[in-house]
């Protein structure tokens, strides 16, 4: 059956490795999709810097027309904190029973997932697909070690053999960028060209983003 990923995150702002994440995840799982979603109000962290809707026109921008690649505002169009449960159960309605979704999280987000919203009903709805990161182990015990262990598998085919319910770890190259970095880089002056795609580092030069003068709308402000 056809698979959809869905790869969520702060994108504050949007850089080459939440993009090459997405490339490779698509390509290692023979996605037809991969929804880039921000998380508008996320529960987990301190506001973002930039507006959900100054994310979301970055990562538009970054996208373009990369075949398979989908900025998706659907966090945005929604009020109260950004549930990850919640974006889940409208993906699953929209895309029916018969489509494979798969939640990719990184290792970091697994580590916490037990303190997400109704993180248990995930596997009703989707797939988990997690991201080893260097310095993370998955969890050996515990409720997530518990509710995973039953459900690991080795190959993505796997992943396209049922709706939901499955989980998979991968391995994909992780560029040494991060949107801290880059944010404490423009505040501080210094270039950010090849770590931020031209068109969403366009964007934030317009509207002068993340500047020492730019106090935002959350973290790093003075
Ligand atoms: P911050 O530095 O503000 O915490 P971030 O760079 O980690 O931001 P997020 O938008 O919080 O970016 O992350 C979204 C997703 O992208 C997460 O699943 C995270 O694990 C993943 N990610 C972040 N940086 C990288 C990278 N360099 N390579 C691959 N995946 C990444």
């Amino acid at each position: 059956m056809d698979a959809i990923g869905l790869f969520g995150g702060t994108f504050d702002p949007v850089h080459i490795g939440h993009l090459r994440t997405a490339v490779e995840l698509r390509e290692a799982l023979g996605l037809k999709r991969v929804l880039l979603v921000p998380s508008a109000r996320p529960p987990h962290r301190a506001p973002p810097r930039a507006s959900a809707a100054q994310r979301f026109a970055m990562l538009a921008a970054a996208i373009g027309d990369e075949p398979g690649l989908v900025a998706d505002d659907r966090e945005l169009r929604r009020d109260g904190p950004s549930y990850t449960i919640d974006t889940l159960a409208e993906l699953r309605a929209e895309l029916g029973s018969d489509v494979a979704l798969c939640l990719c999280l990184g290792m970091d987000a697994l580590a916490g997932l037990a303190s997400w919203h109704r993180w248990r009903e995930f596997t009703d709805l989707a797939h988990l697909v997690v991201v080893a990161r260097p310095g993370w182990q998955a969890p050996a015990s515990g409720p997530v070690a518990e509710w995973l262990a039953a459900r690991w598998v080795r190959h993505p085919a796997a992943l396209q053999a049922a709706a939901h319910g499955r989980a998979l770890l991968r391995e994909l190259t992780l560029l040494p960028v991060s949107s801290s970095q880059v944010r404490a880089d423009l505040a501080a002056g210094r270039s950010v060209r090849y770590l931020v795609p031209d068109a969403a580092l366009a964007y934030l030069h317009r509207h002068q983003l993340y500047t020492a003068a730019d106090r935002g709308h959350g973290q790093d402000s003075p």
